[in-house]
């Protein structure tokens, strides 16, 4: 099966090929776990900014406790939540780790359907429901309301018919501290508590002068030496930092890209593949391109797990859990 993207430009210049061969359909991988966990993060998109096959990134983090968030929300957002049966009345949060269309161009679904429809005893938020969540770094947060102003803003207050913020549709989290900027003008780092949720939203490099975080998910708030899981969010390789965290982190999460190309924005797996063991050992790739199959045995050759939709994640020991 072939598919056409021609004429698409990747971020970086890169232009895609005409025609890419998807191979066989989703394998799965080896070494599952059956013990149940405390904190359940589900794929259910696992690929690239023109991924088709592996669908663009939206994941859920399940509490044990109940609550369901999102780590982005891509454009196929909608239709993924719906495949894996859920709503968006089933979710109590969503976190943004940049604002590219594959990340957060679900939201204007999600924002309108809480706001104006409710569902099995949710009711809408115009009519007093309850907002979801919304935890992203500022300066992510400044560049969320640009793309969805056009169409959140129309809400009327008095004369006003400009009054929508992000406010009127989702509970917005603020930091509760920073790190004083280093590379860009905003916070090198935002440290957000929220209800069940402690996380480290870190700038990382991703489109140069792009405000774009990794992740840093308390797996123990409150200790400062505590274990983490880690997501990349959109990044390159930052070998120094990830070797620093490794002893702390239980799964590292990485964006992945086998095209090496000028200005590369995404974890070449050229660089992945000198990454020290510890790092390697922890670490599983997502993000894909829709030719992953190609790559699957270089892959595997050097001991790295690979994400697909469908599959969740115990995040306390960083195993994949058993279908
Ligand atoms: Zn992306
Ligand atoms: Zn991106």
């Amino acid at each position: 099966m072939a598919l056409q993207i021609g004429g698409l430009l990747a971020p970086g210049g890169r232009e895609l090929p005409e025609t890419w061969d998807l191979g066989p359909r989703l394998p799965k991988c080896a070494g599952v776990s059956t013990a149940s966990p405390s904190l359940v993060l589900r794929f259910l998109g696992a690929g690239g900014a023109f991924s088709r096959r592996y669908g663009t990134t939206c994941s859920m983090l399940e509490f044990a406790a109940g609550p369901r968030w999102l780590i982005d929300c891509g454009r196929q957002a909608p239709d993924q939540l719906l495949e894996a049966g859920f709503s968006w009345h089933d979710i109590a949060g969503q976190i943004v780790t940049h604002v590219h269309g594959d990340h957060v161009y679900g939201l204007e679904d999600f924002a309108f359907m809480r706001f104006y429809e409710g569902r099995e005893g949710v009711e809408p938020v115009m009519r007093g429901g309850p907002k979801p969540k919304l935890l992203a770094h500022s300066a992510v947060r400044d560049e969320m309301w640009e793309t969805l102003a056009p169409s959140l803003r129309y809400l009327r207050e008095g004369e006003d018919l400009r009054a929508g913020t992000l406010a009127h549709y989702f509970d917005v989290a603020e930091a509760e501290q920073s790190e004083a900027p280093r590379d860009n003008p905003w916070a090198h780092a935002e440290r957000f508590e929220f209800e069940d949720l402690a996380i480290v939203c870190r700038e990382s490099e991703h489109v140069p002068g792009k405000p774009s975080c990794s992740l840093e998910f308390e797996l123990e708030p409150g200790r400062s030496d505590g274990r983490l899981a880690w997501w990349s969010g959109d990044c390159t390789v930052d070998a120094a930092r990830l070797s620093a965290l490794e002893p702390r982190t239980t799964v590292f999460f990485h964006d992945c890209t086998f095209v090496d190309y000028p200005g590369q924005v995404h974890g070449a797996f050229s660089l992945i593949e000198k990454l020290p063991r510890p790092v390697l050992d922890k670490l599983v790739i997502m993000h894909h391109e829709d030719d992953l199959e190609t790559h699957r045995a270089r892959v595997e050759a050097l001991g790295v797990r690979i994400a697909l939709p469908g599959q969740r994640w115990d995040l306390h020991r960083g195993v994949r859990l058993e279908d």
